[in-house]
C-alpha cells in the first residue's frame, strides 16, 4: 500500500464537491415531483369464455390494470379509457421519484466514502 500523498486531499475534496451538487440536484427533483400512483400499468388480454363472444374467434377483450402492491399482495384496478393517461403520467412520476431516491442513496454513499478517503488523506498530510 502506497502513503497517501497530499494531492490526493484536493482530489478528494472535488470529488465530494461534485458528489454534492448531484446530490443537490437529485434533492431538487425529489421535491419537484409531483403527486403520483404506485404500482404498475399493463395491458391484460383474455377471453371471457363466453360461447359466441367475438373472443372465442380470436380477438380478444383487453383491458388496463392498475397493480398495485399492498399488505403482501398486489391489489389490481381497471382503468378506464379516460383515464388512462393520466394514471400512465403518474405511475411514471412514481418510477422517477423511486429512480431519484436510489441515485440519491448511492450518491450519499459515495460520498461517505470519499470523506473517509479524505480523512486519511488528510490525517497521513500532517507532519509529526
Ligand atoms: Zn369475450
Amino acid at each position: 500500500m502506497t502513503a497517501p500523498k497530499r494531492h490526493d486531499a484536493s482530489a478528494r475534496r472535488r470529488e465530494a464537491g461534485r458528489l454534492l451538487q448531484e446530490i443537490a440536484a437529485e434533492v431538487a427533483a425529489l421535491l419537484a415531483c409531483q403527486g403520483f400512483r404506485r404500482g404498475s400499468l399493463y395491458r391484460w388480454r383474455h377471453r371471457c369464455g363466453r360461447s359466441g363472444c367475438h373472443c372465442a374467434a380470436g380477438v380478444r377483450h383487453e383491458h388496463w390494470v392498475l397493480s398495485v402492491p399492498g399488505g403482501g399482495k398486489l391489489v389490481k384496478a381497471y382503468i378506464g379509457v379516460d383515464d388512462l393517461d393520466r394514471v400512465r403520467r403518474q405511475v411514471e412520476a412514481y418510477r422517477r421519484f423511486r429512480r431519484a431516491r436510489r441515485r440519491l442513496r448511492q450518491a450519499e454513499a459515495r460520498l461517505e466514502e470519499v470523506l473517509e478517503r479524505l480523512g486519511e488523506a488528510l490525517a497521513a498530510a500532517r507532519p509529526p
